[in-house]
């Protein structure tokens, strides 16, 4: 029950849109249960004992429903509309609201959940949630309205009439319930395959070099073209259900239409119906059926939107991980000490990957962490922003605990570069300024410079205008690179993370990348993880990092002396730098 009373919240802001709705769904339907009694009024007078009504009553009458069509055009006119405004308008408060919901999510949700799916299941659910929101209150409405409405009258005027034709409404309600639900089904079994085939299709444009290179076309087409049958089977199903939907929905129609006209028939012979109520009768057949199709597809919109509601909830009541505590705190002028005290941490899922770490990190001092891939280096960088809390131990940033500093306060103190560059769509100019919202352009000009980056962007055809991200210009991954790297001298932090900022470049961009992030994280205190040693060689601490923790510490030249874990990761690298360069 607490998701409808959170689905009718959202109402809330529209409460005299809803209630002009309601008024005008009602008198729409209103206009169309009183139709068939103004006709039968009118062919009454006119046949009625010697001449009939006169003309000008007659004219009257045809006045009067003409009125009664325009006061539905009204209504009709702001049923639609506003209605689906006001669907709309719910639909925009639901988007905002899980978009904000979602900037605070903390990164072990984004673990839990796909970029794609999590797009599409927020387009798809709020579409569904949007059309239960407009549709669905006005269609119950209108539809009892209309059916409650319609049996009073026809009672008015001849209730065994009445009876016959009620009696035909349960079994075809039930049978169309029946065939709805499994067209329905079906429906959604083709929704599933045609989502399959879409990422297969996806998934070979993506991958086209590589099935090329091994020739492998042959395989593609066959896993095709197995996935578009299965959506060809599915679909044919479906079409069977539906023509087994509509043609016996209309045979009931036919069936009742005749049986009306039928026992109308009989029983004017004893003078107890006249011809003027059958003609009601068959008009208000129709005005009592679309109400039992609108409430049979009204069963269905309501079991879709409020699924997609679900999930919306889902998604809004998944509280961040790691959130401000109440008494944190703001902090100025950061030196950039940083502590790891007896840190340890295990991911939501699996095993501890950080085993009581203790650290100690001076201003402006750079540490190295190298060793084996998975032996946690990422990991530990991550939890001084806290993009993940320590399990166990503290973190200390100059000396106060990570968890009491407010979020937006300490992240602003840590600047990060990592291997894989996000440019959003946008100028060079609005990516960089990303880095300090408020700078003027000779700052974001001055940071490009500091980056190694300013000479490139002047080549490129609009220079700091030039639009990039993913429907832009293409830069190269060392171009990219010297961007986010411009970002962060902007931002200007005192602590620096360079996570495997240089592996993926090649030599050339590699060295002017290096050369801009020396420069960066001159007077910084600053963690690199790094894949060529190459690069960290000048580090004052490197720690060596696997599955036992820290197994190593010291400068290059100790570690070498060490003739340890590092000393070997050293002379492997070093002897196939020696072997390329030959
Ligand atoms: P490194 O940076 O040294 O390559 P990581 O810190 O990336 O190592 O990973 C350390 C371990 O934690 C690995 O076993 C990895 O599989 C696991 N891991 C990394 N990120 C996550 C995550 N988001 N959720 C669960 N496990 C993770």
């Amino acid at each position: 029950m607490g998701k409808i009373k959170k689905f009718i919240k959202y109402y809330g802001p529209y409460k005299k849109i809803f209630f002009m709705d309601m008024l005008c769904a009602f008198a729409a339907a209103g206009v169309d249960l009183l139709f068939p009694v103004v006709v039968r009024f009118l062919l009454n007078e006119a046949i009625a004992k010697g001449g009939g009504a006169s003309a000008s009553l007659i004219i009257k009458i045809g006045l009067l429903m003409l009125a009664l069509y325009f006061v539905q055009y009204a209504c009709n006119y702001f049923v639609t509309a506003w209605g689906h405004i006001m669907g709309a308008r719910m639909e925009y408060d639901m988007r905002n609201d899980i978009f904000n919901h979602l900037q605070k999510l903390s990164f072990s949700f984004y673990d839990n959940n796909k970029t794609g799916q999590l797009m599409s299941r927020i387009v798809n659910d709020l579409f569904d949630i949007s059309e239960l929101a407009h549709h669905g209150p006005e269609e119950i409405f209108i539809s009892l309205v209309k059916i409650i409405g319609s049996f009073l009258i026809l009672l008015s005027v001849d209730w065994r009439l009445t009876l016959i034709v009620f009696a035909f409404i349960p079994p075809m309600a039930y049978f169309a319930f029946v065939y709805n639900k499994k067209m329905r089904s079906v429906f959604m079994r083709n929704r599933q395959k045609i989502a399959d085939v879409n990422s297969q299709l996806e998934d070979s444009i993506s991958g086209v070099r590589v099935v090329k290179s091994f020739s492998n076309e042959n395989i593609e087409i066959f896993k095709f073209n197995k996935g578009n049958l299965e959506f060809l089977h599915t679909k044919e199903e479906s079409y069977g259900y539906m023509g087994k939907f509509f043609s016996g929905v209309t045979l009931f129609q036919g069936m009742i239409y005749v049986i009306t006209i039928i026992s109308g028939a009989l029983l004017m012979r004893t003078g107890s119906v006249k011809p003027t109520d059958l003609v009601a009768f068959l008009l208000y057949i129709n005005t009592l059926l679309n109400p039992i199709r609108a409430l049979i597809n009204f069963t269905e919109q309501f079991q879709k939107g409020m699924t997609g509601f679900e999930r919306f909830l889902d998604i809004l009541n998944t509280e961040p991980d790691i959130l401000d505590s109440e008494d944190s705190i703001e902090i100025n002028e950061v030196k950039g000490k940083i502590t790891f005290d007896n840190v340890s941490f295990r991911y939501s899922t699996g095993k501890y990957v950080l085993d009581n770490i203790n650290l100690n990190v001076e201003p402006g001092e750079t540490v190295a962490l190298v060793g084996p891939s998975g032996g946690g280096k990422s990991t530990i960088c991550s939890l001084i922003p806290r993009f993940y809390e320590a399990t166990e131990g503290q973190i200390l940033l100059d000396d106060i605990d990570v968890k009491n500093i407010k979020l937006k306060s300490l992240r602003k103190n840590i600047g990060i570069v990592q291997q894989d560059v996000y440019l959003f769509a946008g100028t060079v100019m609005e990516n960089i300024r990303y880095g300090k919202p408020e700078a003027t352009e000779s700052e974001v000009i001055e940071a490009a410079k500091q980056a190694n980056a300013h000479d490139f962007i002047m080549e490129l055809e609009k220079g700091y205008d030039t639009y990039v991200g993913e429907r832009g210009v293409k830069l190269s991954g060392g171009q990219k690179q010297r961007i986010s790297i411009a970002r962060v001298f902007l931002k200007n932090p005192p602590v620096l993370i360079l996570d495997e900022a240089t592996s993926a470049l090649d030599n050339q961009s590699e060295k002017i990348v290096q050369d801009s992030l020396e420069k960066l994280s001159t007077n910084r205190t600053t963690f690199v993880i790094a894949h060529r040693l190459s690069t960290i060689r000048n580090a004052k601490t490197i720690l060596v990092l696997t599955d036992n923790g820290i197994v190593e510490k010291g400068s290059h030249s100790e570690l070498i002396k060490n003739n340890g874990e590092y000393a070997n990761l050293y002379y492997a690298q070093f002897m196939d730098d020696d072997e390329m360069s030959i």
